[in-house]
């Protein structure tokens, strides 16, 4: 037997469904190099992504295998001349990956060979539909679910040598953000194991306070594949975390049944609502210079370090639907092209949830008070301070009146129920 799985966001040994039941099998692993993804992604997510390949590549030669990487549109050539039994395939609820694994099952059709499509996430979306009304429901359904046994590393691995013309993996030098961030499973599963013998136990009581930087990152390594949302579940007992994980597969099912929210909203009253759109502030809000300061730390880590703590993830949304009243649409984007996090199912879902229209929301009148918010959780200005030194003396002054914003966003979103 003759396996090519293909890899796209599964950069790692264990827990890897690639991998399984690959004994006594040649296997040929494969990147497909898809144009989409580098208008798609940010530099920041590219930088980091293209680095965790290279050093999976290391991996595999350990293994005395090889990554075999390829345009996407060369993919019937590949498997013309590397001739499997069958193909494998992760698939998530992006509309991109579906459409890309339809041209790969088209591929393999027209060849009558086999494709295997295996979910590397959570909970299969195998329901007929997404019936659940809120996260809490859908929490309570899963929270005691048997995600299953862990799959082992590969000892060795059987890969045959094909000859093609394959692509060269692009080298993007950011270096700040590739010197960030772990870009090895061995580093990443060693993050973990740290995380939880040092910060899992008071995780519920510092998760929400930026400066402190207690949550585990874990995000981006989730993005790059280098560890499984399965082991990390299977391994830790704390409600609070799984509950933290599980909000991610939420949103990952809500995509996968609600395709058309990849750009409207969930809740189909708001497709209507009128966006105002001032260019001078959105890049004040891009950059930073909004004048409230934890809006503009948070803006300016995301520009630094191409990541934001959750809190200041959600102030920053709300302020720019509902205090700036720009289409929440630009900011999803802002995120997603920065963010080394980038996740599209978690991103869209979060900003449909700060705007009060997503599945799971917050109320369209819960408008965070930038002030309030910083009072609570930077009483100190430590986190400002990392990012704005010079906050005592800051030079811009808010952009807009966050009591008038806030009233004259909640006067027209009321109409919307009035409808
Ligand atoms: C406007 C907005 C946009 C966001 N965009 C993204 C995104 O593009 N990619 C992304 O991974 N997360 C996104 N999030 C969710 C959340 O902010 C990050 O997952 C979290 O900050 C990552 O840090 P951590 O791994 O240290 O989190 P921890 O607190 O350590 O949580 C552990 C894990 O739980 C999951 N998780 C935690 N909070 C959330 C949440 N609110 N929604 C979904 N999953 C969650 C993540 O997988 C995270 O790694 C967004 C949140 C907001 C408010």
């Amino acid at each position: 037997m003759r396996l090519i799985s293909i890899f796209s966001r599964d950069f790692r040994l264990l827990d890897n469904k690639l991998f399984e039941g690959y004994e006594n099998n040649e296997i040929i692993p494969l990147f497909l190099f898809d144009e989409f993804n580098q208008i798609e992604h940010g530099e920041n997510l590219k930088s980091l992504f293209f680095k965790t390949i290279e050093n999976f590549e290391e991996e595999l030669k350990k293994l005395n295998s090889y990554l075999y990487k390829i345009k996407l549109e060369d993919f019937g050539k590949f498997l013309d001349i590397s001739k499997p039994d069958v193909v494998r395939v992760c698939y998530d609820s992006e509309p991109r990956t579906l459409q890309r694994i339809k041209f790969i099952e088209n591929e393999c059709l027209r060849r009558n060979i086999k494709l295997e499509k295996v979910y590397q996430f959570l909970i299969e979306p195998k329901f007929e539909k997404f019936n659940f009304v809120s996260f809490s429901q859908f929490y309570r359904t899963f929270k005691d679910e048997d995600f299953g046994k862990i799959i082992e590393r590969p000892k060795f691995l059987i890969t045959p040598k094909i000859t093609f013309n394959e692509i060269q993996i692009p080298k993007i030098n950011n270096n700040k953000i590739i010197k960030l961030y772990f870009k090895t499973e061995e580093e990443v599963l060693k993050h973990f194991k740290k995380f939880k013998e040092e910060k899992l136990e008071n995780y519920s009581k510092f998760r929400d306070y930026p400066y402190l930087n207690w949550t585990s990152k874990l995000s981006i390594y989730f993005r790059m594949g280098l560890i499984s949302y399965r082991y990390v579940i299977n391994n830790v007992s704390d409600e609070a975390f799984r509950r933290e994980i599980m909000w991610s597969e939420f949103f990952r099912l809500w995509l996968f049944y609600n395709q058309e929210c990849v750009n409207l909203e969930y809740d189909k009253k708001w497709r209507n609502f009128k966006w105002d759109y001032d260019e001078e502030k959105f890049n004040a809000w891009k950059e930073g210079r909004t004048g409230y300061l934890i809006v503009d730390a948070g803006m300016k880590q995301l520009i630094e370090e191409g990541f934001i703590h959750n809190r200041v993830r959600m102030i920053c949304a709300s302020f720019l639907i509902k205090n700036l009243h720009i289409d929440w649409r630009l900011g999803e984007r802002w995120f997603y092209r920065n963010l080394v996090d980038a996740d599209l199912s978690s991103n869209l879902g979060n900003w449909q949830w700060v705007g009060g229209f997503g599945l799971d929301k917050a109320p369209y009148f819960r408008v965070f008070n930038p002030e309030i918010q910083r009072q609570k959780f930077d009483p100190n200005f430590e986190y400002i301070k990392t990012y704005i030194p010079n906050y005592q003396n800051y030079k811009y002054k808010p952009i807009v009146d966050f009591y008038e914003s806030r009233k004259e966003f909640i006067n027209k979103a009321k109409k919307i129920y009035e409808l």
